[in-house]
């Protein structure tokens, strides 16, 4: 049977998009088998212009550009469509539509994990846009989940360290530990798992680190789509 082709909207940042290339293609390639790979079309942006919007709270242009972009890809055959960020589900909705091709939203496959391990009562380590703006936590919360986030210090500090390492491809210890004590003030606020709501923040920490479970939204994300691929 011929695979649908899915559509990526990636760049935001290229680093954490390569991790979702080599995911889907890895997940096609352990249930099909042999040379079995993702029919993908991938548009990758350039990140600072829109890292530049963010900061200038310019979500209509963002959500122009990449709308765009996705209309792009339906143009040349994508049947559905991934934003390979969570910051930039701000702008789903547009996007979507502008597209014409339905979006595969990054937080309905963490929603439907969390919910099949029964935890009521999460936290949420993300951009400071997905940690405390309504669009991400919203979904969440009509989900029947409690959302808790770190304090004011730790959320500038886990923003800063997002655009200014991760997404640059730096990977720091002393960052490494910060996280993982924002994950222990977490698990004191009474939070049963840690949503790793940035595509890049698995790069720095992983499930190893730690006995408090993580949900690592680049993978879920990923299988996603290759589940999509796969029906
Ligand atoms: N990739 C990140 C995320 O998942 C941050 C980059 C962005 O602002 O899009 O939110």
């Amino acid at each position: 049977m011929t695979q649908k082709i899915l559509g990526l909207l990636g760049g935001m940042s290229w680093e954490s998009t390569a991790h979702y290339y080599a995911q889907i293609n890895r997940h096609v390639r352990d249930v099909r088998g042999g040379l079995h790979s993702a029919r993908l079309l991938l548009h990758s942006v350039d990140f600072a212009p829109i890292a530049d919007m963010q900061r200038r709270a310019d979500w209509a242009a963002a959500a122009q550009l990449l709308g765009e972009a996705g209309r792009g890809l339906a143009a040349a055959g994508a049947g559905a469509l991934l934003i390979c960020t969570n910051t930039m589900h701000k702008v789903a909705g547009p996007i979507e539509d502008m597209a014409g091709i339905p979006l595969l939203h990054i937080a309905d496959p963490t929603i439907a994990a969390l919910q099949a391990a029964g935890v009521a009562r999460v936290g949420l380590l993300g951009t400071r846009f997905t940690m405390e703006d309504d669009f991400y936590r919203a979904r969440l919360c009509s989900a029947g989940l409690q959302v808790c986030v770190p304090d004011t210090d730790d959320r500038a500090q886990l923003h800063r360290v997002i655009f200014e390492e991760l997404c640059q491809g730096q990977l720091h210890e002393a960052s490494r530990l910060r996280l993982l004590a924002m994950v222990a003030s977490l698990r004191a606020s009474g939070a049963e798992a840690v949503i790793l709501g940035c595509t890049e923040i698995a790069m720095l920490l992983t499930q190893d680190a730690t006995d408090m479970p993580l949900y690592d939204t680049t993978r879920l994300h990923a299988d996603a789509a290759a589940a999509w691929l796969l029906d």
